[in-house]
């Protein structure tokens, strides 16, 4: 989500004048547009701070001046701390008031104000003003159809940094989707905190749903891939289920998050899904496309877990198969319910040995499901330029990053590949003989 909002805050400076640059040292105005997810991210923003201040005062000394902004939840959540811990910043400002960027930037510019901080969440949506020009999208582009999150996971500070839940409407994303094939793009990534939770009123002004969206989106001319994410167990209904198996580019990889294996931490969680839901929704996808990649993410450590809760989770990932995971050890959040639980609270060694054991069998499972592609031939959509010359990096169906010699020409397009040898995190191909090149 902070990708695609980075690329939409630099389609709103563009008409002021400013491009993107490669180095901090040559930005006029640099944002860091931040995650407030856990801790940690919270403060490297603060790290980050302190080394562009650096910069910043370099830049002063030679009769240059560099603008600093925080964008993003830990602007969101931090506000006017954010300056208090770190003067020099200009701007703060949340992820619902981006579209006033320009006018933040033209306060600051112009000395009329010594700093600005927006941390609203306004009445209107900032998808209407944001503004119909994209900065070019790579061959697979994200979108975002949904944001915010209602479900309250008492972890989580998702409801309180982006705020209540918002789908846009539906032929606002069906034209930003043609715009983005338009410019480039091939792959659409549909992007939201809950989008599964889509809603976005159709042109009759009826709710639509992710599925309907998916279907729509499935009609575009030269759109070859589809993704979604991320989904929440509780929404993923028959419709969606069906659309997994019906669209053909609606790609074979679904990252579900299901946090925990354990009923009863599931329950502190306030998931109001069990650890059997999320298997046999699984079931029913695969049901519907056999060879859908399953992906999901894990908290170990969250407070009050057992060695027999942990053991859940292993049992739950043991019986899905993971094709990858994201795993995390708790971090208690200021203002979240679970925060709160102070007694409960797992020491960090017993979470960072349970955290080791659930990664080394993930990791176990990705490089089992990375071996069992050595000698298929896979559809690989390049979006990179490789680590060594005459190297591509593309994505698998199945969402594997795969490494080819290929020439240039095939940037951007999906060509048939040959598996040759699986790595833990990647694969390496060979073009195939009837490389089809739809670029
Ligand atoms: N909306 C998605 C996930 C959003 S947050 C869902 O409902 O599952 C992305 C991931 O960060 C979560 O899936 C969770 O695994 C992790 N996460 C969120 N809060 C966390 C916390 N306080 N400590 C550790 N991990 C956390
Ligand atoms: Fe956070 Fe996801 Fe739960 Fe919403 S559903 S509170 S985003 S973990």
């Amino acid at each position: 989500m902070n990708v695609y909002d980075s690329a939409r805050m630099a389609g709103l400076l563009a008409p002021m004048g400013y491009s993107e640059v490669a180095e901090p040292a040559d930005a006029d105005l640099v944002i860091l547009n931040t995650c407030h997810i856990r801790e940690k991210a919270a403060e490297k923003v603060y790290s980050e701070l302190g080394r562009l201040n650096l910069l910043r005062r370099e830049k002063a000394a030679a009769g240059r001046r560099m603008t600093i902004a925080v964008a993003g939840c830990v602007a969101q959540a931090e506000g006017v701390e954010i300056r208090r811990r770190a003067p020099y910043v200009d701007i703060v400002f949340g992820p619902q008031t981006y579209h006033r960027l320009p006018q933040m930037v033209a306060r600051i510019e112009s000395g009329r104000d010594e700093a600005v901080i927006d941390t609203e969440f306004p009445v209107e949506s900032k998808f209407d003003f944001l503004p119909e020009e994209l900065s070019p999208p790579g061959a697979s582009a994200f979108l975002a159809v949904q944001e915010g999150c209602d479900k309250f996971c008492s972890f989580c500070v998702v409801p309180y940094t982006r705020g209540a839940e918002y789908s846009r409407p539906q032929d606002d994303v069906l034209r930003e989707a043609a715009r983005l094939v338009a410019a480039g793009a091939r792959e659409i990534v549909l992007v939201g905190q809950n989008v599964n939770a889509y809603h976005g009123p159709d042109a009759t002004g009826q709710p639509s749903s992710l599925s309907r969206l998916i279907y729509a989106l499935a009609e575009l001319p030269g759109l070859m891939r589809l993704r979604y994410t991320t989904s929440h167990p509780l929404e993923l209904g028959d419709d969606l289920i069906a659309a997994h198996r019906d669209v053909a580019i609606l790609m074979p990889f679904l990252h579900l998050p299901v946090q925990s294996g354990s009923d009863r931490i599931l329950g502190l969680m306030q998931r109001r899904h069990s650890a059997d839901h999320y298997r046999r929704l699984v079931d029913r996808l695969r049901q519907a496309r056999p060879d859908l990649a399953m992906a999901s993410d894990f908290i170990v450590g969250f407070p009050g877990e057992s060695d027999a809760d942990f053991q859940a989770t292993l049992a739950l990932v043991r019986d899905i198969g993971f094709a990858q995971a994201y795993s995390f050890m708790y971090s208690p959040r200021p203002g979240t319910p679970a925060a709160a639980l102070v007694e409960d609270q797992v020491p960090e060694a017993v979470k960072a040995a349970r955290l080791a054991e659930l990664q080394a069998l993930i990791g176990d499972q990705q490089f089992a499901f990375n071996r069992a592609q050595e000698g298929r031939e896979l559809a690989v959509l390049f979006d990179r330029p490789g680590r060594r010359a005459g190297q591509l990096w593309g994505r698998s169906p199945y969402m594997q990053a795969v490494h080819v010699t290929a020439p240039e020409a095939l940037m951007g397009g999906v060509a048939k590949v040959e598996i040759a040898r699986a790595h833990a995190v990647s694969l390496e191909g060979r073009l195939g003989r009837d490389m089809e090149n739809a670029a």
